[in-house]
């Protein structure tokens, strides 16, 4: 198929979608995803376009990270290098800003474009609201713990079936700083909120609305020991699984990096990116090409396959499998 037809197929799809969720696990690794006890996640994964091996940027933290989900971009960007919202979280200047005077959000993007769209936010860790222009989700909400920010989730999309609807869960990241990364104390988090993945996974079979809907589980960074931050691949792998209509089930072949999700949402939105971005939506996800195996041929099983993680040190096929990808 050229070009042209490919872009126009692509865009009469993205047409005909409606309505995202990112389920955002703050710290899930990569060996998170695959040392836990997640049927959840591991059966998603079966239907989705899944990389285990998407990139975060660095410094490994939290609000750098976030922010280059949200925002298309980099801390090169963006500016955010730092947690630390009390003080000044921009060492740099942002390359723009928008009327709420930050670098624009994927949630500022849809709201300019389609000022009767609905957004939600449902945040469990309070630093995540600092990211974001007040004024560009309907709701912006912070709850205490990750079951009753799914809780407050799935109540509000069930009312309002929102265009675009993120959740932010900060319990791993808790586990992970109190006992470990991978400790025994972790893995039980993941799988409370592989639990919580699958009430919204439940939810979205009550509706047709659930079927014109993409799910998408990522995280803003993995650990190391008890911390993050600093400059390790166990530290920057993150999980980015895409579930949804029209999505090609397998193991992505292309790069990922987190400052393509925006651009992702945006396309499956049927909105333009913001001009300083730098993201591109994953064109691969739709493209049977971009897959390395289709599901239910082992790799594309995650559960009892080895996966290239950073314990596993199994880059060489994924990585040599780049030059062939389509991604554009
Ligand atoms: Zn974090």
């Amino acid at each position: 198929m050229g070009r042209i037809a490919t872009l126009f197929l692509y865009s009469a799809m993205a047409a005909n979608a409606q309505h995202v969720i990112v389920f955002g696990i703050d710290g899930l690794s990569v060996d998170g995803v695959n040392r836990a006890h997640a049927p959840r996640l591991h059966q998603m994964m079966q239907d989705s376009a899944w990389t285990l091996e998407a990139r975060g940027v660095m410094p490994t933290l939290s609000s750098p990270n976030w922010s280059s989900m949200i925002d298309g971009a980099g801390p090169e960007q963006h500016g955010i290098t730092s947690n630390g919202y009390l003080k000044p979280m921009a060492e740099l200047e942002p390359v723009c800003r928008d009327e709420a005077g930050i670098f624009p959000t994927v949630f500022e993007v849809l709201r300019h474009e389609r000022p009767a769209a609905d957004i939600a936010i449902f945040h469990d860790w309070p630093g995540f609201a600092n990211l974001v222009e007040k004024s560009a989700p309907d709701v912006l909400r912070h709850e205490h713990g990750a079951p009753r920010t799914v809780e407050a989730a799935l109540r509000y999309w069930r009312e309002k079936h929102p265009e675009l609807m993120f959740l932010q869960l900060d319990n791993v990241d808790h586990a992970g700083h109190a006992s470990g990364w991978s400790s025994r104390e972790y893995l039980r988090e993941v799988e409370n909120d592989d639990a919580l993945l699958g009430q919204v996974l439940d939810m979205l079979q009550e509706t047709p609305v659930g079927e014109s809907t993409f799910l998408l589980v990522t995280s803003d960074h993995g650990g190391k020991g008890r911390n993050h931050g600093k400059n390790s691949l166990e530290e920057i792998l993150i999980p980015w699984i895409l579930h949804g209509p029209d999505v090609a089930a397998g193991r992505l072949v292309a790069a990922v990096y987190t400052f393509d999700t925006a651009a992702t949402i945006a396309w499956i939105l049927g909105v333009a990116p913001h001009q300083c971005w730098i993201g591109r939506p994953v064109m691969a996800a739709f493209q049977p090409a971009g897959i390395t195996a289709r599901s239910g041929s082992g790799q594309g099983s995650c559960a009892g396959t080895v996966i290239a993680t950073p314990a596993a040190g199994a880059f060489g096929a994924p990585l040599a499998a780049h030059s062939g990808d389509r991604r554009n």
